[in-house]
């Protein structure tokens, strides 16, 4: 073969693995600590859409990170599709407020959908004299993981309190995973998250260790949730894991599902379709879903704009104009 063949042959293999690279499309979703309920959403979200994937070329995959600001932090830096986020932080990184503050607003940051709600969820042993969130002082206390939504969020229940992180005996920043086994074997007398339920690492640690939910009321966080569009009261209802019979008073947000601008319109809009439009096989892929509805999904608890690739599929389905 002479040079000139060489380069068609060569030309021509290179347009074949072109080809075939462009029906493929990856894209990744950040989710949160693997025993949270962010984890198994990226997971329903990704078994939708590979469901047809031989039609669209879209290969989903999950990762399993430390939760919402790391997520944001990710998709803005172009290393993440896709990201599960705290309605709160959403919120602040679109606006470049609280501790987005130096990094500016995101402005390219879009929404998809909204997910199922995600209450403040006080953990305490039984022993540890937690009885309300105005208990927590004095004690050793998870406040959450570097990255994650729940520490951000701790961060601003303090501010709110008044409190210093030295009011607190130990302030331990464990992975959601580890926390089940550190208030079993006594090293802390509590954790905090902001999770969907029923979730499983909050019916491991009941069930493991004999833990109490407790609530998280106080003027104070009235008048947080009363200042702040993303906040609202909610409860977690009594029953739903054994021991702990009585509805919960506390406060929360809604879990997001992120994205960037800059992710191409076709791949969000497969996405979006693929969860909105097949909503009933969702539902059934998490008890925290059982109460989604599309017409509160696609509106309540997003700040960012909605990306261009899901408005197309809400029209497309006939959920918007
Ligand atoms: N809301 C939590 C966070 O961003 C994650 C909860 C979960 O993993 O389900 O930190």
């Amino acid at each position: 073969m002479n040079i000139k063949k060489l380069a068609v042959a060569a030309a021509l293999v290179g347009s074949f693995a072109g080809s075939a690279m462009a029906q493929q499309t990856f894209v990744s979703i950040g989710t949160g600590g693997v025993t949270g309920v962010y984890y198994p959403t990226g997971g329903a979200i990704c078994r939708l859409v590979n469901k047809d994937r031989k039609d669209h070329g879209i290969r989903c995959s999950v990762e399993s990170t430390g939760g919402s600001i790391y997520n944001i932090n990710t998709i803005r830096a172009g290393e993440l599709e896709f990201g599960v986020a705290q309605s709160d932080w959403q919120f602040h990184a679109y606006h470049g407020t609280s501790k987005f503050e130096e990094a500016g607003a995101f402005e390219d940051l879009r929404a998809v959908f909204s997910v199922h709600p995600e209450p403040v969820t006080i953990l305490a042993r039984r022993d540890s004299g937690i009885d309300n969130i105005t208990d927590i002082p004095g004690k050793r206390f998870n406040i959450g993981n570097p990255g994650s939504g729940t520490l951000g969020t701790w961060e601003v229940i303090e501010n709110t309190m008044g409190w210093d992180r030295g009011d607190l005996a130990l302030a331990s920043q464990m992975k959601s995973a580890e926390t089940a086994g550190a208030l079993c074997d006594n090293k802390i007398d509590g954790y905090f998250w902001l999770v969907g339920h029923p979730s499983g690492l909050t019916a491991e640690t009941i069930a493991s260790c004999d833990a109490k939910i407790v609530p998280a009321v106080a003027d104070e966080i009235d008048a947080l949730v009363a200042a702040k569009p993303y906040y609202r009261t909610a409860t977690i209802p009594g029953g739903m894991y054994p021991g702990n019979p009585d509805d919960i008073q506390t406060f929360g947000v809604g879990a997001t599902f992120v994205t960037s601008a800059t992710v191409d319109e076709e791949a969000v809009y497969r996405v979006a379709i693929a969860v909105l439009g097949n909503l009933d096989d969702f539902r059934k892929l998490h008890p925290a879903f059982a109460n989604l509805k599309a017409e509160e999904m696609i509106r309540d608890s997003l700040s960012a704009p909605l990306h261009a690739g899901a408005i197309r599929a809400y029209r497309e389905l006939g959920l918007m104009d």
